[in-house]
């Protein structure tokens, strides 16, 4: 289970306090629901990609010690399993449903493929956040206008406040 949370930090600045930043304690069980302080279960290194800069970061596990489930605590620039920050992927993304993909074509290809299978429940959650504006029919217009709303409501929110709309997040299968 994932923990999206916000550290109010950069990825480069994230990189450099590595194991030295401030990570929160946590006092409800993601997984069994629990309210206990769940412990410190070390760290897992990962790489980060963003504009050209490759960075290596410790994602901090923690472990329940009622249902003995581990929990990754996962700072919000990132989107679990991708190696690209969630800036950079929503900047490829935004670009490939524009058309004016540069490079990395399958790549954006992917990102374009993942984001409209899920298209659906993007508006769903924006239904669910009041929004009771019109969606365009056409398919590719109404991820143009939805991704905008990511965009407008700030990525990371979404990515943090979306997380029950999706199986696991809005770029999974
Ligand atoms: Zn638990």
């Amino acid at each position: 289970m994932v923990i999206i949370y916000d550290f109010h930090l950069s990825l480069k600045q994230y990189a450099k306090r590595g194991k030295e930043n401030n990570f929160p304690e946590v006092d409800k069980c993601p997984c069994c629901r629990g309210k206990v302080r769940l412990r410190r279960h070390g760290f897992f290194w990962r790489n980060a990609l963003q504009r050209g800069n490759q960075y290596r970061i410790p994602i901090c596990r923690l472990k329940c010690p009622s249902c003995q489930k581990t929990v990754s605590l996962l700072p919000d620039f990132l989107i679990p399993h991708f190696q690209y920050t969630l800036s950079a992927v929503l900047e490829q993304l935004r670009a490939g449903l524009l058309g004016k993909t540069v490079g990395y074509y399958q790549l954006v290809q992917f990102y374009r493929k993942r984001f409209l299978a899920q298209l659906k429940q993007v508006a769903m959650f924006f239904r669910d956040e009041g929004f009771r504006g019109i969606l365009p029919k056409d398919t590719k217009a109404k991820a143009i206008k939805l991704l905008e709303m990511v965009l407008a409501l700030g990525k990371a929110t979404f990515l943090r406040r979306s997380t029950g709309h999706f199986t696991s997040n809005f770029m999974a299968h």
